[in-house]
């Protein structure tokens, strides 16, 4: 767990990705959000620890709301959590960024251009308006 966790803290939890743009992409959105847009609200967790079944992370999904980042419609991220029994309340794919995006060269899997950080930052701002939702409903149901 990277971040402070609260009850009403939201899990983002992006997919490895560590081959494509599309996951550094997904990284990046991700620790845009943790570390900065909404670090009181957010928090990450290592996704490989799902993967091998560590009882705190599985523990952590299933306690609390999970926005899931993945590079491509594979899903790696939601798959995992979804199988390690959390609920992932938004599935967002960087791929489906792209199509806002034609033509656009966003960098190498290492590093991005500043057309890989103009996408980055839309999805960062995406990530933070269904947290922002999720709270309001979570919120609503107290
Ligand atoms: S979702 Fe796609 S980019 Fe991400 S780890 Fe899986 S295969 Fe790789």
């Amino acid at each position: 767990m990277e971040n402070r966790e609260g009850s009403r803290t939201t899990l983002i939890i992006p997919c490895s990705g560590i081959d494509k743009v599309h996951g550094l992409i997904g990284r990046e959105a991700t620790y845009m959000v943790t570390d900065d847009l909404a670090s009181e609200k957010t928090a990450t967790l290592c996704l490989a620890l799902l993967v091998k079944g560590d009882a705190d992370a599985v523990a952590s999904v299933q306690s609390h709301t999970c926005i899931t980042v993945d590079g491509c419609a594979k899903a790696c991220a939601q798959k995992n959590v979804e199988l390690a029994g959390g609920r992932v309340a938004k599935a967002i794919q960087v791929a489906e960024a792209f199509r806002d995006f034609r033509g656009a060269k966003p960098g190498t899997a290492t590093a991005l251009t500043d057309e890989g950080w103009t996408i980055t930052r839309e999805i960062a701002k995406n990530i933070v308006c269904e947290t922002a939702l999720l709270h309001e409903q979570e919120g609503a149901a107290l």
